[in-house]
């Protein structure tokens, strides 16, 4: 795992599985314009979470690329799930400034809730097909930046499914500058 401290938010980069983040007050959803269950993360979110989650979501829907809305995270061990829209890579654009978006206000949700923590899967590189390199620059990128302005969040951790995903966002994570 790697790990780095910007101004008082530590961010992490982790190999696992964003629905078993137990320790985490808010996990982050790859969700789709209508924040219905679908495949990727949003099918393991709403499957961990429960039907009430798609309850939730309804009302909420839809989303622009970019934009994030916060619910009750239900039969998940968190207590708020985040879903943002990324943008499908190419279509959406300029793609880097939208997924920043997606990350930023994913951030300010959690914030206006007054959160401590927030994971993130890496938003965009399933379905949506942004490269992993070029999203991973991205996002932690974005974080950093963000990270002076955070007030309650302190801790931010990026959770990839796949041990060279992880790699890939540990590189980008250690070229920042602290
Ligand atoms: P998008 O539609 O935004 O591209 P996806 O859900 O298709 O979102 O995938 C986003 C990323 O999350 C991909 O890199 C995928 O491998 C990864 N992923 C899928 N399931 C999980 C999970 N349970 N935990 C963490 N990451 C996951």
């Amino acid at each position: 795992m790697g790990s780095k401290t910007i101004s008082g938010v530590t961010i992490e980069c982790m190999q696992g599985d964003i629905t078993k983040q137990a320790d985490l007050d808010a996990v982050v959803n790859a969700a789709n314009a209508q924040l219905r269950p679908g495949g990727g993360v949003a099918g393991a979110i709403h499957r961990a979470a429960g039907p009430e989650l798609d309850e939730l979501c309804r009302p909420l829907a839809p989303i622009r690329p970019g934009e994030a809305v916060i619910t009750s995270a239900c039969n998940l061990p968190n207590k708020h799930v985040i879903h943002a829209l990324g943008p499908v890579y190419g279509k959406d654009t300029p793609s880097d400034r939208i997924l920043a978006d997606a990350y930023r206000n994913s951030l300010a949700r959690a914030e206006e809730a007054g959160l401590a923590s927030v994971g993130f899967p890496a938003l965009s590189t399933g379905v949506f097909g942004y490269p992993m390199d070029e999203a991973a620059a991205v996002a932690l990128k974005t974080i950093a930046e963000e990270a002076p302005k955070l007030n309650t969040v302190k801790l931010v951790r990026m959770v990839l499914f796949g041990t060279k995903d992880a790699d890939v966002h540990e590189k980008a994570l250690a070229q920042l500058s602290e």
